[in-house]
């Protein structure tokens, strides 16, 4: 399920064991989270040369990527490359969502069905649904009654959207919402922008990569991948193990005025316990609402910019181009929605607890049912009819997030309990696909019918998620990584926040020892 990037190596891989695949896909196209996201200023916040594929080395010394960090169209186009390339298109059926699976116990095959009428079995199922592919507009009474246009960021159309001499609001400032506002203040006559949550941003710095350094990279690339693959986050940019509080105030500044200026996601390895101790995570986040009172002029709107009810790095970071500096723009306003939220939509605009706001166009940066959203949309069945759902009513309980205790022979690619948002996803992806075409040629070299997880190492593995969650400061935020972003959903920490290098050592060790923890099935 799922011709995204996921997808698209599960399925080249399949085709290399040689078993026959059909992938399902609700797009019209391959590229997943990259064929939704079209929004204005949608760009990766991972280097391009490193949020790439691995497996193949003819593609990564032949494709030629043209910025520092890839944008939504030209990673589009590398996805729709790939697909091309390695021969994938024949088994996607586009335009097609599954609906419901479920297992049949006496033929171990699951029936799957689509919402074009399709009745299929499988052997196995290999859901590639993405963490990030659920959108969510909150339920604000009157969000029908809007006479005007409104845009989901994750639900972008296909035809350009005109915002000249509109008025527009933008809800939402996470790293949509950032990405989006400068796009949009450029062409618009007047942005609003309703800020619930202040959240750290990080300048990007993005530029045009030069052959040269793309040629360097190719020539390094077994060294940069090697390094990423071990990393924390699945990032090659150099991690300072090095304690903030531990170094003099000279040093701390040299090296947060250092990494500022590089720029991006190497912004947050800039001291060893930032993630851990909140004295030392105090220091890098007041250096941040630091250069947010330098670049906005009005102090008034600085300060509602600045975050500061919850550690740096412990809600998802964010990454911008000229983002702090656009609420210099006399036609930009910020509405701090912690003071006064929002009461309805209305035909012509927003009401506020304070104002009424007329606009023509509204932008719901409002993000996702993260992680779980996606596959729990799904009607999953396992073994005696126990519906994924119910299994997964107090938050997902998986054996590595790869797979689930009762549903055999259903993996998760990036699913809930391994590291996936908390990592450069090429890194987690390639992982975990070649973790299961692993486990799919033990399985057939052993003549077993059925893989599933032993429900003791499921308990075991969820418990040790959150146990290292607990250990660091992402529990502080009302994060999604956390289900806060949505109400009702239980709050449990979903990734493994250990790191790729580590949860890698751990699969490789598993495997080594005969797939340690999963049971097979004659
Ligand atoms: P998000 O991070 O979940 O941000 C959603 C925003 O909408 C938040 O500011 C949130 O406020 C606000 N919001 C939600 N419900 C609201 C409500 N009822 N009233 C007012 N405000 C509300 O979603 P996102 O920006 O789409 O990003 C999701 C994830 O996608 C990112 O964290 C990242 O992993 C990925 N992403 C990556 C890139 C990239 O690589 N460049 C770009 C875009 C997205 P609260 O914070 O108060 O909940």
């Amino acid at each position: 399920m799922g011709a995204g990037f996921s997808g698209l190596y599960m399925l080249h891989r399949l085709h290399g064991l040689g078993l026959s695949a059909r992938v399902y896909e609700i797009g019209d196209g391959v590229g997943g989270t990259w064929y939704w996201n079209r929004y204005p200023g949608a760009r990766c916040d991972v280097e391009s040369v490193e949020y790439s594929y691995s497996f193949s080395a003819d593609l990564q010394q032949t494709w030629d990527w043209t910025e520092r960090y890839p944008s939504q169209p030209e990673i589009l186009r590398y996805a729709e490359h790939v697909a091309g390339r390695f021969g994938l298109l024949r088994d996607i059926r586009f335009r097609t969502r599954v609906t419901r699976a479920v297992y049949d116990e006496a033929a171990a095959r699951w029936q799957v069905e689509t919402d074009r009428g399709d009745r299929v079995s499988a052997r196995f199922l290999i859901t590639a649904v993405g963490c990030l592919s659920a959108a969510r507009v909150p339920g604000f009474p009157g969000v029908e009654t809007f006479a005007g246009e409104s845009y989901h960021t994750g639900r972008w159309p296909h035809e350009e959207v005109d915002f000249a001499g509109k008025r527009v609001a933008v809800i939402g400032t996470g790293s949509s919402g950032i990405q989006i506002i400068p796009v949009i203040a450029e062409r618009a006559a007047r942005v609003t922008v309703f800020q619930r949550t202040p959240n750290f941003t990080i300048p990007a710095w993005n530029r045009p990569l030069p052959p040269e350094e793309a040629r360097r990279v190719k020539d390094d690339y077994d060294e940069i991948r090697r390094s990423m693959r071990a990393s924390l986050f699945g990032i090659a940019a150099a991690f300072n193990p090095d304690s903030a509080l531990e170094a003099s105030e000279r040093e701390r500044r040299e090296e947060l005025e250092k990494r500022w200026a590089y720029g991006g996601p190497a912004f947050l390895g800039v001291f060893g316990d930032v993630a851990v101790d909140a004295r030392a995570n105090e220091i890098v986040a007041e250096f941040v609402r630091e250069k947010i009172r330098e670049t906005v002029d009005d102090p008034r709107v600085a300060e509602t910019l600045s975050p500061r009810d919850h550690p740096i790095g412990t809600k998802r970071p964010c990454f911008d181009t000229d983002y702090y500096a656009t609420f210099n723009r006399p036609d930009v306003h910020l509405v701090d929605l912690r003071r006064t939220p929002i009461e309805e939509i209305t035909p012509t605009g927003l009401r506020t607890s304070e104002s009424a706001y007329e606009v023509d166009t509204i932008v719901y940066a409002t993000g996702y049912d993260a992680m779980t959203g996606p596959l729990l949309a799904i009607d999953v069945r396992g073994t005696g009819g126990a519906e994924l759902r119910a299994k997964w009513a107090a938050g997902p309980r998986t054996y590595l997030g790869l797979m689930t205790a009762g549903f055999p022979n259903l993996f998760t690619i990036t699913g809930p309990g391994s590291p996936s948002v908390l990592s450069n996803m090429f890194v987690s992806i390639e992982q975990h696909v070649d973790l299961i075409a692993g486990c799919l040629r033990h399985v057939a070299e052993r003549g077993a019918r059925t893989v599933e997880p032993d429900p003791g190492a499921e308990d075991a593995w969820t418990r040790h998620v959150g146990e290292v969650a607990e250990q660091t400061l992402y529990p502080r935020a009302d994060s999604w990584y956390l289900g806060a972003n949505v109400p009702g959903k239980p709050r449990v920490f979903m990734p493994y926040a250990g790191g790729v290098g580590v949860y890698r050592e751990t699969c490789d060790e598993i495997a080594a020892r005969g797939y340690e923890g999963f049971v097979l099935s004659p």
